[in-house]
Formats: structure tokens, sequence, C-alpha cells
């Protein structure tokens, strides 16, 4: 039997995020509603794509690299991240 190779959009290394633009597989985009942000930064810590920048006490999402998993939005405390379709 022929050893046959199939390409598909696999990572496969960890910790690559920065050089692969995830963002394009994103579903769902988080969208922050900033009257409501208090900077506190507990979603930077849980987004696993390090997508979250949180800098002059204000937070913005890198959508080059969110994916849109939505883990932002449940642990933010004061509910101040809604998830909506992303429109492309
Ligand atoms: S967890 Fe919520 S309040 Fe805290 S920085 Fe993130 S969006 Fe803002
Ligand atoms: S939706 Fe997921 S990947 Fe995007 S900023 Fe929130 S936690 Fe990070």
């Amino acid at each position: 039997m022929k050893n046959k190779k199939e390409f598909a959009a696999i990572i496969t290394e960890a910790g690559n995020s920065i050089k692969n633009k995830t963002g394009s597989w994103r579903t769902m985009k988080p969208i922050v509603l900033k009257n409501k942000c208090t900077a506190c930064g507990i979603c930077a810590k849980f987004c696993p794509d390090g997508a979250i920048i949180i800098k002059n006490k204000k937070m913005s999402v890198d959508y080059e690299h969110c994916k849109g998993c939505a883990i932002c939005s449940v642990e933010c405390p004061s509910h101040s991240i809604i998830m909506k379709e992303e429109k492309k």
C-alpha cells in the first residue's frame, strides 16, 4: 500500500498563533461594550489566543487573531463583551 499524504489546514505546533492570522476562522465576533468595561484584564487572562490587549486602561481585541471562541464573553464579570455573528 502506498503511503499517501493528505494536506489540510492543520496547525502542528503550539504557541504559534502570532504567525497564523486565525481571525479568518471566526464565525462570531466579540464586541466590547466600552461603557461597561472596567479594563480589569480578566478576559485577557482567559483568551487562548492572546488576542486581548489592555493598554492605557482600555481593552481592545486583536481581530486578526481572535477566533471568536467567546471565552472572554463568558468570563467577563461585568458582561461587557457580547458576541455577534461575523459579517464577511
Ligand atoms: S473582563 Fe470585561 S470588564 Fe474586564 S477588561 Fe475584559 S471586557 Fe473589560
Ligand atoms: S472570542 Fe476567544 S479568541 Fe476572541 S478575544 Fe475572546 S477569548 Fe480571545
